[in-house]
């Protein structure tokens, strides 16, 4: 087997001593669901990374990254070696002119991040405040709230091959970023790890406050700190905390229709909540789960929260059976109501990509 990595020294040999066998993943997700993971280790830094990635390249063991455990349903004891990124550090270098290039490890934060950047008065990432979870997450599903999305200010993300240990840059426009989506939940879901991003800031920038009425509550010249605390303020009012009720934040997309299929729907659905996006129409998700009757409702321990549809919520389940029921309901409801397809925004594990991850090892050997 051709591998990169290099030979194993004490070094490794200490890392490979950390990992754990058998361990729950219970306060490893926001669903609190109480699964296991076969091997288990936290990466602390880049060389505890390559270590660790080396020994499951070594004994073939499927590898799963995790930051905060907020954007996952896991459905199953996970197979192989979980690795949960904790590398830290950020790195500001501030340009002639008005721009800042920040350098922060994928173990940051994210909402630290942003409080951090607020703090320092940069702009471009105020209305992401309290996203849950890591800076290394955040392009994997290119997170976005009120009318921003990380690849707005993403310059370049730097991976791992999980493989051969390569740790290099990739530009932000190669990445495959779209709406809750990237190519590290595709084509690079077996093989790339990110490590850290680069994300490009501005010293005097513009506010955008025309998403989710956020310009209705603030003064008429809003401070960067006054969007940043009302970003906080409204979310606060709307989303449950996962610290208090177990969620992983939206379940669902929000669903993408054609010109056509919008005008359809908007004249048997006057009150229909859609915005222009692209050809078609984004419609919210939470309106047409609403409107099909789900908000409130429990159902074995689960149940869709009070005061946003959108959100799924655990509130004592240890599985996720229940859950995955209650998913398919409301997406049989939606559809029979609607005729729309409502996609889920969280990731499952145990996932297929293990199978990749496999094949990808017996074509190195
Ligand atoms: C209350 C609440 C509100 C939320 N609001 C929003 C919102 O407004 N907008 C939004 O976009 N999301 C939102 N989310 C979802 C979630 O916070 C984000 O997707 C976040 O980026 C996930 O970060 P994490 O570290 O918890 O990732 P995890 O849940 O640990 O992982 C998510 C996925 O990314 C992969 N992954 C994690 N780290 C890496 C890495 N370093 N390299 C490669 N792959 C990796 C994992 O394998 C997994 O597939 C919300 C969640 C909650 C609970």
């Amino acid at each position: 087997m051709n591998m990169r990595f290099s030979s194993r020294d004490c070094f490794s040999q200490n890392v490979e001593d950390s990992i754990q066998k058998n361990i729950s993943l219970a306060t490893y997700n926001t669903f609190r669901f109480a699964y296991r993971a076969e091997f288990f280790a936290i990466a602390d830094s880049l060389d505890v990374l390559k270590a660790l990635l080396a020994w499951a390249s070594r004994f073939k063991h499927e590898v799963t990254m995790i930051g905060g455990g907020s954007n996952l349903l896991i459905s199953g004891d996970v197979k192989g070696l979980v690795i949960v990124n904790r590398l830290t550090g950020i790195n500001a270098r501030e340009h002639s002119g008005n721009l800042i290039s920040l350098t922060v490890a994928a173990g940051e934060n994210w909402h630290q991040l942003v409080e951090f950047t607020v703090n320092q008065g940069w702009f471009g990432l105020e209305n992401l405040a309290l996203i849950p979870g890591t800076v290394g997450a955040a392009p994997v599903q290119n997170i976005g709230a009120y009318g921003v999305e990380i690849k707005d200010v993403l310059a370049r993300v730097q991976v791992i091959n999980r493989l051969s240990g390569d740790v290099y840059w990739v530009n932000a426009r190669d990445c495959g970023l779209a709406y809750r989506d990237s190519h590290f939940k595709g084509k690079w879901l077996s093989t790339l790890l990110i490590t850290a991003v680069e994300i490009s800031l501005k010293k005097q920038g513009r506010l955008l406050l025309t998403y989710g009425g956020l310009s209705d509550r603030l003064p008429a010249q809003p401070s960067l700190k006054n969007v940043f605390d009302m970003v906080c303020q409204v979310r606060s009012e709307k989303l449950p905390d996962p610290k208090t009720l177990a969620n992983a934040g939206s379940f669902f997309k929000n669903p993408i229709v054609s010109q056509d299929q919008h005008e359809v729907l908007k004249a048997r659905f006057p009150n229909l909540v859609s915005f222009r996006f692209e050809d078609g129409f984004k419609l919210a998700a939470g309106w047409l789960i609403d409107q099909a009757g789900w908000k409130g409702k429990q159902f074995h321990g689960v149940g869709v929260y009070e005061k946003q549809a959108l959100v799924l919520v655990n509130y004592k389940d240890e599985t996720a059976d229940s859950l995955l029921l209650l998913e398919a309901e409301i997406k049989q409801s939606v559809y029979d109501l609607y005729g729309v397809n409502l996609e889920r925004e969280p990731v499952q594990l145990p996932s297929l990509m293990y199978l990749d991850h496999a094949t990808n090892l017996e074509t190195l050997n």
